[in-house]
């Protein structure tokens, strides 16, 4: 019999209204649901220790003989404690549960168990150990230990939920009945991957490591493939879509004559792509690659003009209110002079300037029409109507997901799409992560730009440090301190070091930056750093500003930078993307071994936008030979693209990404995997675009992909992007 895996969990014997109610906290509402919760971890009792060899403190599995029966013994008032002695051929061991009485029928002497907990091992003036344990977890063996799952699973959890239930509810899942494997048997043989049936039990309950593998790379493939197979899809609906409003306008002169400067050959490139592709009534889809500080701006102005002047509306959409107001302001002065309505809408918007914006985004004459909004995820509301939509921007793509690109898109008719992206991406990797998008290149800079001077330092320097950001802030500068983590890591949990991630079990990768393992710099995190530095500087004014803020006082407290009222600004990589403080002239990069090396240049690239002469620092203690090569590299290259290319030599595909794209996409919750990971699964990535690609443009009739694709929405991660 086949699972139906669109059931909702009620429908579990074991499910009622409150179980449910835990479940949905979890997000899992049907049977796939369910068994897409995968462990977060495992235990590790396969490998059985003697007590001999046990290690004090640490949990590990061990096989013994029941010795004695237990007794009970009331401590206290409300305390009870059950004993017993249990050994293996080593020795013996004394085993005490506390207020657990009911567990004396289970152990009956001669019965062996596997033991999993830790060991307390005390030395005797005679030199014999005395071994004890305390609540270890215990299960019967009944034939032979091999019977018994080598890893158990540990799934994440909410209020009224519990391991045991979980594993019971996923177990009674995966044993009544058959998964139907949506995936054609010809992709599976030939990428060697596991069934799904099988991947999903022993993901589960995995009867080897080998098997756990096996599991994960099917499931992995999957996600992958679900991904692939959407942007490959709305790659190929895009080419024949047609119904785009064919703007025909392409004469920019007028708007190019207001310019302080003029075009580089490079934005003049790009402009000409954009303004033939607009002229088509095939939409435009395509993604504006450049580095920070190249002009893309402009370009997307002057595609904003086109779409105006041939008659329509233009949206521009920004992933921060500050980024939206900064373009909103550019623009404006610009468009206005030309007699282009321009209209700012962002959360903070009031209601009523809300309202008269949608009214003038809905107005059919054009005298009364406002002619391009700038925004954020507020254009995206479902007040916002456009009478005529005929371009949509969206600025630093990465923080977006594809879902919310199309969403304001589906607000026009098939309007033409420009995106932007300030991450320097080399061509081939461009082609896999943004399958669905044309490209167009900025690779070169506006002349006289200056060069942010940078140096690469260990923590020796940090008094120097401090007095240079004591010193151009005296001379009116401003300072960004960037930082890799938020905050100081709590002490690991207890039970958490015991517990393996898949990846440890497998254990993929070294270090992923090649970092030598016995020493790893300990990270600077934004919170203390700001407190530290407040102590030695007191008399300036120190913000931070993290991901984990809320983005009300995120942009306040970027806009209050901005403003020059706050003289360093310490954060995490947030404000890697697109903001302008020109007055900015020193950018120091703490743990700078931890970054890749296009991420680097993105944050140097937020300095030496204004008259100052700017700085970057990069602070690391790192010893490894591959981080030093690393951060020298970044003294002598400028060239983002050449940083890009060098970052990819260096690193691979998988790293590049990881720093180049995913770290951003990850952080704005676009582009989630459950288990892949876009940098150490890049073969299983490329493999799945492969074939993905080869399934929509082989002789298969349409409707049979559209039909794996729902089935695999229907199993996979259905919130995946695209
Ligand atoms: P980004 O590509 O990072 O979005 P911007 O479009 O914000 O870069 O441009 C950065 C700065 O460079 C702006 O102040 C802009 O006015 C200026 N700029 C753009 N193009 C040129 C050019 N061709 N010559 C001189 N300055 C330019
Ligand atoms: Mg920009």
């Amino acid at each position: 019999m086949n699972i139906d895996i669109h059931q909702p969990v009620t429908k579990l014997k074991n499910v009622g209204p409150a179980r449910a109610t835990a479940l949905s906290r979890l997000d899992i509402k049907s049977i796939g649901d369910l068994l897409c919760l995968y462990p977060r971890a495992y235990e590790n009792r396969g490998e059985i220790r003697l007590l001999s060899d046990s290690i004090e403190g640490e949990k590990q599995a061990l096989c013994l003989v029941i010795a004695t029966s237990p007794k009970k013994a009331l401590i206290r008032r409300g305390m009870s404690l059950l004993k017993f002695r249990a050994y293996d051929d080593s020795a013996t061991v004394e085993i005490t549960y506390f207020n657990q009485d009911y567990l004396a029928e289970k152990f009956v002497p001669g019965k062996v168990f596997r033991f999993y907990g830790k060991v307390d091992r005390k030395k005797m003036p005679s030199g014999k150990d005395i071994f004890s344990m305390s609540s270890p977890a215990a299960e019967l063996v009944n034939e032979e230990i091999g019977e018994l799952p080598p890893l158990i699973p540990i799934y994440p959890l909410t209020e009224g939920l519990n391991q045991n239930l979980i594993s019971k509810l996923i177990g009674e899942v995966l044993t009544s009945g058959h998964i139907k494997d949506p995936l054609p048997e010809e992709i599976r043989m030939r990428n060697e991957l596991a069934t799904r049936s099988f991947a999903l039990k022993n993901i589960h309950s995995p009867s080897s490591l080998g098997d756990l593998s096996a599991a994960r790379k099917r499931l992995v493939f999957d996600e992958f493939f679900n991904f692939a197979l959407g942007i490959s899809l709305s790659g190929k609906d895009k080419k024949t879509i047609v119904g785009a409003h064919p703007c025909s306008e392409a004469d920019i002169s007028s708007l190019i004559g207001l310019l302080p400067y003029s075009l580089t050959s490079a934005q003049e490139k790009v402009i000409s792509e954009i303004a033939r592709d607009m002229s088509k009534s095939t939409p435009m889809s395509r993604l504006l690659v450049g580095d920070v500080g190249c002009g893309k701006t402009v370009c997307a102005a002057a595609a904003m003009f086109i779409a105006v002047k041939s008659g329509m509306q233009a949206a521009l959409m920004a992933p921060t209110e500050i980024l939206a107001s900064q373009h909103y302001n550019d623009l404006k002065s610009l468009m206005e002079k030309l007699n282009i309505r321009v209209r700012l809408l962002t959360g903070s918007t009031s209601a009523a300037e809300k309202r008269r914006i949608y009214a003038e985004m809905a107005a059919k004459e054009t005298g009364e029409r406002v002619d391009i909004v700038i925004g954020t995820h507020a254009l995206l509301s479902d007040g916002v109507k456009f009478s005529s939509l005929g371009l949509v921007v969206t600025d630093e793509q990465h923080r977006f997901g594809v879902k919310q690109r199309s969403a304001l898109s589906l607000k026009g008719n098939f309007p033409h799409m420009l995106v932007m992206s300030a991450t320097p991406i080399p061509r081939s990797l461009a082609l896999t992560i943004y399958g669905d998008l044309d490209l167009s290149i900025i690779d070169e800079m506006p002349p006289g730009r200056q060069r942010v001077d940078t140096f690469y330092v260990d923590e020796s320097y940090r008094s120097r440090l401090l007095a240079f950001i004591d010193k151009l802030t005296a001379e009116g500068g401003q300072v960004y301190v960037v930082c890799p983590a938020v905050e100081e890591k709590a002490e690991e949990n207890e039970d958490e070091k015991n517990e393996l991630t898949i990846d440890e079990l497998l254990s993929t990768e070294e270090f992923s930056y090649g970092e030598e393992k016995s020493y790893v710099p300990p990270l600077r995190s934004a919170v203390q750093y700001a407190k530290t530095l407040s102590e030695s500087l007191p008399h300036l004014n120190i913000a931070f500003v993290h991901g984990k803020m809320k983005s009300a006082e995120k942009d306040a407290t970027m806009r209050a930078f901005s403003e020059g009222e706050i003289d360093v600004l310490v954060s995490t990589t947030v404000i890697e993307v697109g903001v302008n403080v020109p007055n900015a002239c020193l950018m120091i990069v703490e743990n700078a071994e931890r970054f890749g090396l296009s991420q680097l240049h993105q944050l140097r690239g937020r300095v030496g936008r204004g008259g100052r002469k700017s700085y970057c620092v990069l602070v690391s203690d790192s010893k490894g030979e591959n981080a030093r090569t690393r951060l020298d590299t970044m003294k002598n290259i400028y060239d983002g693209f050449t940083i890009a290319e060098k970052d990819l030599a260096m690193r691979g595909p998988g790293d590049f990404l990881k720093s180049a794209a995913k770290a951003e996409i990850r952080q704005s919750g676009a582009l989630r995997f459950r288990l892949g990971d876009m940098c150490n699964d890049s073969l299983l990535l490329s493999a799945a675009f492969r074939e993905a690609k080869a399934l929509i443009n082989g002789g298969e009739p349409q409707s049979g992909i559209k039909e794996i694709l729902s089935e695999v929405n229907g199993l996979f991660d259905v919130e995946n992007n695209y």
